[in-house]
């Protein structure tokens, strides 16, 4: 049943300082409410935990891709409508436009935000396997200052994560390193839109000198949260591409995730997906 809207308070601040504020106040009483498109679901369900919220959708601080010649900047509030039409990413980024333009439908991809993506942190989530497979690092912010972490280390269980309460995700940074490797991201759902991954599936790689070089694999709905797979990687790196190498970084994955029979798939069918998935992006090395 819907929740009650008049028991929920939501105040607009204009200013990143005002926000901070009120994410200060009364040990974490307030909440982030971005595109809301996670939150509404809760609210439409009876289940939206928190009764106050923070509007930051107005920030302009959290707003904007910044591109220098080291890295990409994205704001917290860049939206999936936002990732598909700019053309750097696009170049350079494949994967991250290709999450976007299988997240949702067209008023999901204009409303949902990257930041909202990541602090929600559904292990389903179809944009964390390609920000990880890039190498992001968070940047966050409160009124103690900001801080960058790797993204990597940001989610260390189901729905925790490395932020408090008094910190907004501000900005994603993508390191601009990804030219001559290969990008392979494929989304495994009932359908193409509006479905929740049954896997998900990103990497990047390249073959220098006839040995694996610059492996990141990821994988979405096989753990407690998105996983970046360090030690399939480290079987892979400096191997030539060979049956071998691919017979040991399949044995490794194997027990490097954990998939769970749930209402859209099964333990068995995700695992035999992932390994298939994961020798497909390997014959796809260049
Ligand atoms: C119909 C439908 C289809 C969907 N399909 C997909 C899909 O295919 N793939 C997929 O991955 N997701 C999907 N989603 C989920 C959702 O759209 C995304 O997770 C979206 O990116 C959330 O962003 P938001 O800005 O709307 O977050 P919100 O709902 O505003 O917030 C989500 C959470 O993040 C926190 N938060 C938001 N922004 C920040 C910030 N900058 N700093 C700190 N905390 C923050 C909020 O407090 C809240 O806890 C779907 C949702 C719906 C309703």
């Amino acid at each position: 049943m819907r929740g009650y809207v008049p028991t929920y308070s939501i105040i607009s601040p204009a200013k990143l300082a005002e926000a901070l504020d009120m994410l200060a106040q009364d040990n974490g009483a307030w909440k982030p409410f971005a595109g809301g498109t996670d939150l509404m679901v809760l609210l439409e369900a009876g289940r939206l935990p928190h009764k106050n919220y923070v509007n930051i959708w107005n920030l302009k601080e959290l707003r904007g891709i910044e591109v220098t010649d080291n890295q990409i900047t994205l704001g917290g509030l860049t939206t999936y409508t936002e990732v598909q039409n700019h053309p750097v990413l696009q170049q350079e980024f494949p994967m991250l436009c290709q999450a976007a333009k299988e997240t949702g439908g067209i008023a999901i991809q204009n409303r949902g935000t990257l930041g909202g993506n990541i602090v929600n942190a559904s292990p389903a989530a179809d944009s964390p396997p390609a920000l990880l497979a890039y190498d992001a690092e968070l940047e966050l912010v409160s009124k103690a200052g900001a801080r960058r972490i790797p993204y990597s280390g940001f989610h260390s269980g189901y729905k925790q994560m490395d932020i408090r309460p008094e910190e907004l995700l501000r900005a994603i940074n993508l390191p601009r390193r990804t030219k001559g490797l290969t990008h392979y991201y494929r989304k495994v759902g009932t359908r193409k839109a509006q479905a929740i991954s049954k896997v998900c599936f990103a990497a990047v790689a390249g073959v220098k000198d006839g040995e694996i070089d610059h492996v990141r694999i990821v994988l979405g709905s096989v753990a407690p949260i998105p996983l970046r797979c360090f030690k399939t990687e480290k079987v892979l790196h400096g191997q030539p591409l060979n049956g071998q190498t691919i017979a040991a970084a399949k044995q490794s994955l194997v027990d490097e995730i954990s998939p769970i029979d749930d209402i859209r798939s099964t333990k068995d069918y995700r695992l035999q997906v992932s390994l298939n998935l994961l020798e497909d992006f390997l014959s796809h090395l260049r």
